[in-house]
């Protein structure tokens, strides 16, 4: 039947995200026993026990709505991180957060500079709200600030700096952030992107919380769902100017954040530990995957989270179909914008010397890396 109702024209402009096929149909296409997810940038050492302890308790309160404003948690946070209250929204996942902002702050025509190969939720939240995207190239997988400065014009409203990025994990030095930072014109939001914030253990990482004080126009991202392992429930934050939350309020949804997530964001929060064994047991990942990735001659990007691009001399999308058939799935840099690369998460001990072998042998096979 030939549909007469149009939607709106930009969206002609818009793909759905490609969210391709479930893990057990591709296991049982495969013919596999079982796979390894390494392609969703997940914590693979799931969440805290005492968060499911704590969601059996809730189970009793799902027929009242949640609380709009999410109260507990944000209390919680603001003493956690040494803000004010009226300084955070907590958002249905932080990606809910970037559609937010720029549902509230983005006018037709308005600008959003951003990086070529970044996080695609901003490319597409800016084009739905009829802006326009600048994309800059990134220099060897790095957010080019000097470029991204340069790009401002008078219709520029909005920058996106995701740090560490996805998909590359690389960061922008402290200082270089900083002095970027004092840079841009305060009529203009800077919205940091810090999913991967708790990864991060480099010297040359900025703290930016305190830098809320100077800048008014600085918004700051974080999320439940990468170290702390709610990717499921939906839940992240922001920390910004009281007036844009404020802002955000007026085009939130009432009920944006579910009850068992805000449950569980406070329990999350209150057991760091979990939170510092998931960095260390990263942290020896992160080790092997370079040492062993060096020996063997690839070249990656140096990563400050859980993840990491390797360049694989060939196309992704082969290193991948290659690992896929021991069972191993990783991400085609080609989606990515990396053709010759693949982007792995980092996981277990044991399912990383599993990942190194698995490239060993299509190495093997194949007559080495070109
Ligand atoms: C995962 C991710 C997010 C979104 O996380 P939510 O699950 O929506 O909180 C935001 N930004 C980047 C860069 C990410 O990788």
């Amino acid at each position: 039947m030939a549909v007469k109702v149009k939607s709106r024209e930009i969206l002609q402009m818009v793909t759905a995200y490609p969210l391709g096929k479930s893990v057990l149909d591709l296991q049982n296409e495969m013919g596999l026993p079982s796979i390894i997810n390494l392609s969703e940038i997940e914590n693979v050492f799931g969440c805290s026990a005492k968060v499911k302890n704590h969601l059996t308790h809730q189970l009793d309160h799902l027929f009242t709505y949640p609380d709009g404003s999410a109260r507990l948690l944000t209390t919680k946070l603001a003493e956690f991180l040494n803000v004010k209250s009226d300084q955070l929204f907590i958002g249905n996942g932080s990606d809910e957060i970037i559609r937010l902002l720029l549902r509230a702050f983005l006018n037709a025509g308005d600008e959003a500079v951003m990086a070529e190969i970044t996080f695609p939720r901003y490319k597409t939240n800016v084009t739905i709200e009829d802006g326009r995207p600048v994309l800059v190239p990134l220099i060897d997988g790095t957010h080019d600030l000097d470029r991204m400065l340069a790009c401002i014009t008078e219709n520029t409203k909005l920058i996106f700096v995701c740090n560490p990025n996805n998909p590359t994990g690389t960061i922008v030095e402290k200082n270089k952030l900083e002095d970027f930072i004092a840079k841009v014109p305060e009529h203009i939001l800077i919205v940091l992107d810090e999913a991967y914030y708790e990864y991060a253990t480099s010297e040359e990482y900025l703290q930016s919380v305190p830098f809320l004080k100077k800048y008014s126009n600085l918004v700051i991202l974080r999320t439940f769902s990468k170290v702390y392992g709610l990717a499921g429930l939906r839940i992240g934050y922001g920390l910004m100017d009281s007036y844009i939350a404020a802002e955000l309020n007026k085009v939130k949804e009432v009920f944006n954040v579910n009850q068992l997530a805000q449950a569980a964001a406070i329990v999350a929060l209150e057991d760091q530990e979990f939170r510092l064994e998931c960095v260390e047991r990263n942290e020896e990942g992160k080790h092997l995957l370079e040492t062993e990735l060096t020996k063997m001659g690839y070249s990656f990007f140096p990563t400050q989270a859980n993840f990491m691009m390797v360049h694989t001399g060939q196309p992704g999308d082969i290193v991948c179909r290659e690992l896929l058939k021991h069972g191993l799935l990783v991400k085609s840099g080609a989606a990515l914008g990396y053709p010759d690369a693949i982007r792995v998460t980092i996981s277990s001990m044991q399912d990383n010397h599993y990942f190194i072998k698995c490239l060993k042998n299509i190495e093997n096979r194949n007559g080495g890396v070109s």
